[in-house]
């Protein structure tokens, strides 16, 4: 500070107190004055910097401009009477070393002169910690990225096996359906069977008992009476039997379809014939007999199964003194079979369930039954795609209509 130190003891002693370098530089960026702190900031002597112009302190590229810098400074700033505190900017040692530093600008002027006071804050310090606190920043960033990672894997594994123990306990649930579904089945089964054997059981015991005492030779009549009895109780018990066998086989897959060609009038034949035992007092079956041609390409049993089931409910759900119609008929490649009575009827309520196994309407409770024919059957019409479906009004009967593939190839005529 020797320009203003001859003049000014005190302004000497002031910028040598404060912790910051101080330049004074004229207009034409000579450095007049220095304090011992920016001497040691920028590595040089004591008053070595006194002539100088101020480029010596500013690195390439910052040097380029500063001598406009600084016009426009002195133009702009002049008669503000206020410091100007500028961005981070690099200074330049005497070794060439770069640093950074923070300059505050406050132009004045002495005995007439334009002077530049600068404050310079070297920020060497300062930076270096920013760019360990940018380096720690990163380095936890790094760190939160990898954390993050390993959490998203850890969710996504997770995620895996709680996948797995949900499927695994979907298939726990759905075999212990199965377990609980067969179980009751076999109570069903169990409690079905004994009931529905005991009366015909009874029914077969009495007749045979009955059989063992008309010993005569003229007693034959009555003694086919009741052997036509124990035909058609083994029959039905046999009936029984076969469903439940049916459903098993349906349940489990393996029933599998036996195509051959037979001819229609044969199986109703038989089927009627048996039916026939079946009958009430009066009743009576109805069937066409312009079928003889008829030949169709179908599973046998499964067909003659379908028209038993169909035969034996209109027998037992309908009156005495009252007619069975079966008509078929051939649209497109169907053959359409129909069976008619004029029974007690399904009530309408229960039309909707009659398909669903062990479904029994609640007109039909006094009659003996299982609820398991149509179920079965229609399980077997859809296996062979074709549809069974039905009309009944309680009181006035049923019709079942079953429309079944007629078979390819095969020579079928209806007149
Ligand atoms: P089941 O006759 O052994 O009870 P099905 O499965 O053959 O079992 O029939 C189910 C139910 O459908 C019967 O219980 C009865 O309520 C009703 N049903 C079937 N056929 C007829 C019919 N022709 N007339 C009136 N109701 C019938």
């Amino acid at each position: 500070m020797r320009v203003f130190a001859k003049n000014n003891y005190i302004f000497n002693l002031l910028s040598e107190a404060v912790s910051e370098g101080i330049l004074v530089v004229d207009r034409a960026q000579i450095i007049v004055a220095t304090n011992n702190n920016a001497n040691i900031m920028f590595g040089y002597e004591r008053d070595e910097l006194i002539g100088q112009s101020v480029a010596v302190l500013v690195p390439y590229p910052h040097n380029k401009d500063h001598d406009r810098h600084v016009e426009t400074f002195f133009d702009t700033h002049k008669s503000s009477g206020k410091m100007m505190v500028d961005r981070l900017l690099f200074g330049l040692r005497k070794n060439q070393e770069k640093f950074p530093v923070q300059i505050g600008l406050y132009p004045f002027s002495y005995e007439g002169i334009d002077y530049v006071f600068t404050l310079i804050f070297d920020k060497t310090e300062i930076s270096k910690r920013d760019s360990q606190i940018k380096d720690l920043n990163d380095h936890l960033e790094k760190k939160i990225k990898t954390r993050t990672l390993e959490l998203r894997e850890t969710v996504a594994m997770l995620k895996k096996e709680i996948k797995k123990r949900e499927e695994a306990e979907t298939k726990m649930k759905i075999a212990l359906q199965r377990e609980r579904e067969l179980s009751e089945l076999r109570t069903k089964f169990l409690s079905l069977v004994s009931h529905e054997f005991k009366t015909p059981l009874s029914g077969i015991l009495t007749s045979a008992t009955l059989v063992g005492k008309y010993k005569d030779t003229d007693d034959q009549e009555r003694r086919d009476k009741h052997l036509t009895t124990i035909i058609g109780e083994v029959r039905h018990l046999n009936g029984i039997l076969t469903d439940f066998l049916s459903i098993e086989r349906l349940e489990k897959g393996k029933e599998i379809y036996n195509y051959t060609k037979f001819s229609l009038s044969k199986v109703v034949n038989e089927v009627v014939y048996n039916a026939n035992m079946l009958l009430k007092n009066g009743q009576k079956i109805n069937y066409p007999h312009n079928i003889d041609e008829v030949v169709l390409y179908q599973d046998e049993k499964i067909f003659t199964l379908i028209l038993t089931n169909l035969i034996y409910n209109s027998i037992k759900y309908a009156p005495e003194d009252s007619e069975i119609d079966i008509s078929f008929e051939i649209v497109g490649d169907m053959i359409i079979l129909k069976i008619k009575d004029y029974g007690i009827g399904i009530p309408e309520k229960d039309q909707k369930h009659i398909f669903e196994r062990y479904f029994r309407a609640e007109n039909a409770l006094l009659n003996q039954g299982t609820g398991i024919g149509l179920n079965i059957i229609k399980e077997h019409i859809e296996n062979l795609e074709g549809k069974i479906y039905f009309k009944s009004k309680e009181h006035m009967g049923t019709t079942f209509t079953v429309e079944l593939p007629k078979g390819e190839g095969i020579h079928l005529e209806l007149n």
